[in-house]
């Protein structure tokens, strides 16, 4: 993808990563003070389905001169299959949104002492334990806790062999789930003010036919945008999916995906820029003009 002055949008803008209130290995604060440092100029903090780093990173960020745009990244069942959905500029305290994630937050619980089950016949005991240990919220136990938990048992080596080894779908530790309707999160995410985001389409496993419809249904429900630049993407998909933000007339987001030093093939603000070619998400943000202006 272009990346020159002329061909490409210029604003380092990082529009999805993830602090230790969700699955990743950093504190909010610590996130903010690495994406500065990173020069990232906007920044959002995207926790999976929780709001609870948003005042602290927000905080951080007035004090180090970096805008900051609170997020977060909601899980969704669209049929069978999970998707993503990251919102951006919302009102944190918003009481639909809040309420709409602790909802689906609940079943996170007894999802993981369902995957310890299923892990403990495979020969892996004690793992519901291993994971709340890696996780900074007990609200939020998620399968990088699990893998986490797996590669310091010495099982595997790295998270990416567990996750292929015992955690995704058709392995002994995947437990299926229902997460939010995908109409909902974006409902929820549009109450509080923000902008719905498709998050990494790249990821997901479905059919052309599927992904358009999908994508169609996402439109129609109130999103306005999709990660074209992602660190779950390869470049091959950068273009891809930039034809599919043309195509449907989305604004196009750009995120690492980050979640911890090591962890992520991507580090804050390292990715390529967005060609010119595309609406970014934060084309009428005003923080982002004056940025644009300097
Ligand atoms: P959960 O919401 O508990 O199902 O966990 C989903 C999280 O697991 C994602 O947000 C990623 O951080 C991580 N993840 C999913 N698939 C993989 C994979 N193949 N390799 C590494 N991490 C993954
Ligand atoms: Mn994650
Ligand atoms: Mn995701
Ligand atoms: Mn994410």
């Amino acid at each position: 993808m272009a990346d020159s002055n002329t061909t490409a949008h210029r604003i380092n803008a990082d529009l999805h990563c993830h602090s230790v209130v969700s699955d990743g290995t950093l504190t909010p604060v610590e996130v903010v003070e690495r994406a500065a440092r990173n020069g990232v100029q906007i920044l959002a903090l995207t926790d999976h389905d929780e709001l609870g780093g948003l005042a602290q990173a927000q905080g951080r960020a007035q004090e180090l001169g970096i805008q900051f745009v609170p997020g977060v990244e909601v899980s969704v069942t669209w049929s069978d299959e999970t998707i993503h959905i990251v919102g951006l500029r919302l009102d944190y305290l918003n009481p639909t949104l809040a309420g709409g994630l602790y909802k689906t937050r609940n079943g996170r619980d007894g999802r993981a002492h369902e995957i310890a089950d299923s892990l403990a016949a495979v020969g892996i005991p004690d793992a519901y334990e291993g994971a709340v240990r890696f996780a900074g919220n007990p609200e939020l136990i998620s399968r990088s806790h699990f893998a986490r938990y797996i590669v310091e048992t010495g099982v595997c080596q790295t998270v990416q062999e567990v996750f292929q080894r015992y955690l995704i779908e058709g392995k002994p530790g995947y437990v299926p789930h229902r997460w939010a309707k995908l109409s909902d999160a974006v409902t929820w995410i549009r109450s509080a003010g923000g902008t719905a985001v498709m998050a990494h389409p790249g990821r997901y496993k479905l059919s052309d036919l599927c992904m358009d419809q999908m994508i169609r249904e996402f439109c129609d429900a109130g999103g306005a945008a999709i990660e074209v630049v992602s660190g779950s993407h390869t470049p091959s998909q950068y273009s891809e999916f930039a034809a599919t933000a043309l195509r449907f007339g989305l604004m196009a987001s750009r995120g690492s995906d980050f979640h911890g030093p090591g962890e992520s093939r991507h580090d804050l603000g390292s990715m390529p820029q967005l060609p010119k070619s595309l609406q970014p998400v934060w084309h009428d943000w005003p923080e982002a003009a004056a940025l644009d202006a300097r």
